[in-house]
């Protein structure tokens, strides 16, 4: 089956035809319906990669990657609050700890949509989320500056480091509680519709079963590199959006260029995204992201420009467009990946 033929595939391009990109401007002004999310829970999408023992598809990564393009495209604040969903069901589907048999399920088939609170490890050696083992379990204190799909997603993984450099990663319920506090909704350049805060932790404690990874720090960070070093299908969504943008401006030619180039780069960066070796070839999946973000960033201009003024209309898909590849350029960013890209912008 080729991967536009998959079932899911056609699924999320229905979604996105059909509610997503229409509703986009008003969500963009707004916040992500919970109306949208419950058409993402029953659709079957959020079980792409979960497997299928748990109600999941287990579907292949290439499918994966096609159904967040598709969605990055139609409306990124509904993408982006459902994609945080993903590296939960990854890291149950790979644990044999019991949240596994608890939590897998229901995330798989859409009865529990979850969200991530676990970017601040990255800026190890500061640790702004300390976990400490407390009576068989886990006291959390510290703050998470990021936490996305804050009063639509049910439960959290929320990550800590140890006092010995570990990493415990633990579900919680996404509500306040003793020891959990969230901020307001941040007011953001983008994607202020999905609902960021930053959480107050002190000494949020879960239990032992609610521990879904447990590795030293040096472990992860290899496991961890190429979620950020690769290029991300949301950064091809948002191009060929805007390329689309070209294309109703009667911008074929210019339209035709760029798809072509984005295509290259794309096909280039799975390619490497596939490499049996996850953590190899770090400056070549580093050259193609950055690639990446220049075509993306040349999509977007191109969409305004071909507008004109009227673009500049808070209704207008050629600025919202531009807004969430700004979000995009610094979405998942690592000292590594900031490093890489400055140097390139430089010369
Ligand atoms: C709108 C929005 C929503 C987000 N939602 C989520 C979410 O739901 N869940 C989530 O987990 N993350 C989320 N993030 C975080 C995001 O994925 C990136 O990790 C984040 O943009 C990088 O954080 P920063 O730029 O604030 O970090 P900065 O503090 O500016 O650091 C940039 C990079 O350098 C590293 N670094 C910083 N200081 C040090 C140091 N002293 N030593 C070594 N390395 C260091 C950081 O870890 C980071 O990788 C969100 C970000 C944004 C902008």
């Amino acid at each position: 089956m080729t991967i536009a033929a998959h079932p899911l595939v056609a699924r999320a391009q229905e979604l996105a035809d059909r509610l997503l990109a229409p509703q986009a401007a008003l969500v963009d002004r707004s916040e992500v319906p919970a109306s949208h999310l419950q058409a993402i829970r029953r659709s079957g999408l959020l079980g792409v990669s979960a497997p299928r023992a748990y109600g999941g598809a287990g579907a292949p990564d290439p499918v994966a990657r096609e159904i967040q393009e598709i969605l990055a495209g139609a409306c990124c604040s509904t993408w982006f609050v459902q994609t945080q969903h993903h590296t939960p069901v990854r890291m149950l589907a790979k644990t044999e700890l019991p949240v596994r048999e608890r939590l897998l399920g229901p995330l798989a088939t859409g009865g529990l949509l979850a969200g991530i609170a676990y970017a601040h490890v990255r800026a190890f050696p500061r640790v702004l989320v300390r976990a400490t083992a407390d009576q068989d379990g886990w006291r959390f204190d510290g703050t998470v500056p990021w936490y996305t799909g804050w009063g639509l997603n049910d439960v959290l993984l929320l990550a800590g480091v140890t006092d010995s450099d570990e990493i415990v990663f633990a579900f919680a319920e996404a509500r306040e509680q003793p020891g959990l506090r969230a901020s307001e909704p941040m007011r953001l350049a983008a994607l202020t519709a999905a609902r960021t805060v930053s959480l107050e932790l002190t000494g949020l404690w879960l239990p032992e079963e609610s521990v879904a990874l447990h590795t030293p720090r040096e472990k992860f960070a290899l496991v961890d590199l190429p979620r950020s070093t690769n290029a991300s299908p949301a950064v091809f969504g948002v191009a060929y959006a805007a390329v689309r943008v070209l294309e109703e401006n009667g911008e074929a030619g210019t339209a035709q260029e760029l798809r072509g180039l984005v295509d290259e780069v794309r096909r280039q960066a799975y390619e490497l995204a596939e490499h049996p070796v996850a953590h190899e070839r770090v400056e070549e999946r580093l050259a193609l992201k950055k690639r990446s973000y220049d075509l993306m960033r040349a999509a977007t201009t191109a969409a305004v420009v071909a507008g004109g003024g009227r673009t500049m209309d808070v209704d207008h898909p050629a600025q919202r467009l531009f807004r969430e590849g700004m979000f995009l350029l610094v979405q998942g960013q690592t000292s590594v990946v900031r490093r890489a890209h400055l140097d390139a912008l430089a010369c």
